[in-house]
């Protein structure tokens, strides 16, 4: 799905530093109720930007995602916004 329009919005993943449209990458919030992924990239709250689970699995080791959303994140965090991501995945398929 290729969106028109000259404007783009580049991020980096905080796992591997790749830079990638915003809309490529996968996009944590945090909110509160927890960290959500957002597929929409609209949710308000501080948000953190990864390429793939694997960079937000290493992102969390690294303590980068931590940093970068100013706030903890439990192994629990992580096993839900897994599960997440993985239905939008499938969804997408
Ligand atoms: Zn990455």
């Amino acid at each position: 799905m290729g969106s028109g329009g000259s404007h783009t919005h580049v991020r980096s993943c905080i796992g591997c530093g790749k830079k990638a449209q915003k809309s490529e990458l996968l996009r944590i919030v945090r909110t509160e109720q927890g960290m959500v992924y957002d597929p929409t990239g609209r949710k308000p709250g501080r948000g953190a930007y990864v390429c793939s689970m694997a960079c937000l699995e290493k992102a969390s080791q690294g303590k980068k995602l931590e940093r970068a959303l100013k706030s903890g994140v439990s192994q629990k965090d992580l096993e839900i916004l897994g599960r997440e991501i993985a239905q939008a995945a499938s969804m997408v398929e």
